[in-house]
């Protein structure tokens, strides 16, 4: 049996599917990026390989993405991560009829347009601004003194109004955040509140291109429900969370790589 490999190496975190021949999902894996990306990755690879028993030799085509995709000459090809998405919703969501993808990452954030194939009509990106982007969130956490995992759960236990983060950027951001818990705000409303401050930002970049049902929702943050519920709120429709969010744009990557490999027509020499 072959295997194909997608590794999308974030800012934040790297994330490693693997799919067969007939393009099931065989595997993943995430990991943080930490600071060696090309000994983090190969490092998180051998793992996976060897918890699913598969030897390195099977994997017929790597093909890496996101922020430090250069950083890997071992890929057999690079791909925008961009393009990864797509092809991850896609495969992921199949005829559920995608017409737009909010992709939130660690350091960035971004929006696609999809026509009714499947493929990218527009794109819009923000890459300047750790507001609206995990970043923040994990600033957020960290001065709460809880993980990224929790928000949602703080944000799900409000009862109060979200409190309003007025600041633009994360370092004012995080000094008026400090200020709200000194003054005896509640950590879940200035938890929410930052989710809806994210979420309203997301909107505003998605509305430069327009926003069309059905919305996917992926990336890290994804993975919080409070988070979810805020971009639904300020979008004013339901969105489609797949169940491992992070991990769409590997899935797409390992889809297009067995694509590749079919391509080239190797398969008939394997
Ligand atoms: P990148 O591709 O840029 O590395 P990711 O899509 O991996 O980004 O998202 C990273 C972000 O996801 C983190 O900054 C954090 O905010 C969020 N995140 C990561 N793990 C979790 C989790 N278990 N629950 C909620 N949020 C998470």
């Amino acid at each position: 049996m072959r295997y194909f490999a997608g590794i999308d190496m974030g800012s934040t975190a790297i994330k490693i599917a693997l799919v067969d021949q007939q393009g099931s999902l065989s595997g993943h894996t995430v990991v943080p990026t930490g600071s060696f990306f090309q000994k983090n990755t190969l490092e998180a690879l051998q793992l996976l390989l060897r918890e699913r028993g598969i030897e390195r030799s099977d994997v017929a085509y790597l093909l890496s993405t996101g922020y430090g995709r250069k950083l890997l000459p071992e890929a057999d090809e690079t791909i925008s991560e961009i393009t990864a998405n797509a092809a991850g919703a896609r495969a992921i969501a199949g005829s559920a009829a995608i017409r737009t993808i909010i992709n939130i990452g660690g350091q960035d954030s971004k929006v696609l347009l999809l026509d009714a194939d499947g493929h990218i009509r527009n794109f819009v990106m923000n890459d300047k601004c750790a507001a609206g982007t995990g970043r923040f969130l994990e600033m957020t956490a960290r001065n709460l003194g809880t993980d990224v995992g929790e928000l949602g759960n703080l944000h799900c236990r409000s009862s109060g109004a979200p409190l309003s983060i007025t600041s633009t950027c994360t370092v004012f951001a995080e000094s008026e955040i400090i200020s709200l818990l000194a003054r005896g705000h509640g950590k879940e409303e200035l938890v929410a509140g930052v989710h809806y401050s994210i979420a309203r930002r997301i909107v505003r970049l998605a509305r430069q291109i327009g926003i069309e049902d059905r919305v996917f929702f992926d990336g890290g943050p994804a993975l919080n429900s409070g988070m979810v519920a805020a971009l639904e709120d300020e979008l004013m429709l339901q969105v489609v969370v797949p169940a491992a969010p992070q991990l769409t744009t590997a899935i797409g990557a390992a889809t297009l790589a067995r694509t590749a490999w079919i391509d080239t027509g190797e398969q008939v020499n394997a």
